[in-house]
């Protein structure tokens, strides 16, 4: 469908084929009238290659590349991890630290090779996410959440993805791979920037 014509009012599409991502928005926009939508549902879509250098870059391609295939408003989010000892590495390239298609397991090697000799104090970081949300006519939504924690010197819990078991949140005591995951939603990067976009949401749709 061209992006010119007018998309359905309640349809949003969400930049991901992860289900459990499309459940959560769902229910957090259900009270708006919304009905959203993945990927898995535009099967002509194919990968959106992240070029950007920064996260709010990558999530607007990628909100913008699926607004433009499917005519509907859509939704995309890129985060990662910035670590202060690595200026802000691995940051943008938190997937592929180890290389293209790198494990988990690896990345999370790597980055404890990295800092191997950094102290506690200084092994400071923050997870971060941005949401972009992108609607035919051209109009745009952003919002961004941190959540601030440290690099552990060995992983801990088998919780989350990612670097979840290395990432420790001074304020539960915890790595983010020993909470919950309604305790981690409450706390985390992708929660806070969620929360900023839906408090924006309808004086936005208006
Ligand atoms: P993406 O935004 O889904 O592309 O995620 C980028 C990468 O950042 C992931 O592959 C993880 O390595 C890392 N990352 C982002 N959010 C989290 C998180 O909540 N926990 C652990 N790792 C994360």
């Amino acid at each position: 469908m061209d992006a010119t014509c007018s998309p359905a009012a309640t349809t949003v599409v969400l930049a991901t084929r992860n289900a459990g991502k499309i459940k959560e928005l769902n229910a957090l926009l259900h009270g708006f009238g919304v009905t959203v939508l993945g990927l898995a549902d535009f099967p002509a879509i194919g990968e959106i290659a992240e070029t950007g250098d920064t996260f709010l870059e990558n999530a607007r391609i990628k909100a913008q590349a699926v607004c433009r295939a499917t005519g509907h408003i859509s939704l995309a989010d890129d985060s990662g991890l910035c670590v202060d000892a690595l200026s802000g590495a691995p940051g943008v390239r938190s997937a592929r630290y180890a290389g293209e298609d790198a494990t988990d397991a690896a990345n999370n090697a790597k980055l404890l090779a990295a800092l191997a000799h950094v102290p506690e104090a200084d092994r400071t970081c923050r997870f971060v996410s941005v949401v972009v949300a992108a609607a035919p006519d051209g109009r745009e939504l952003i919002a961004e959440g941190a959540w601030e924690g440290r690099v552990a010197t060995a992983p801990a819990g088998v919780g989350g993805f990612g670097y979840d078991p290395l990432f420790f949140d001074p304020a539960a005591g915890k790595t983010a791979a020993e909470l919950t995951a309604a305790e981690k939603n409450a706390c985390s990067h992708r929660g806070k920037a969620l929360a900023g976009l839906l408090a924006q949401w309808r004086d936005w749709r208006a």
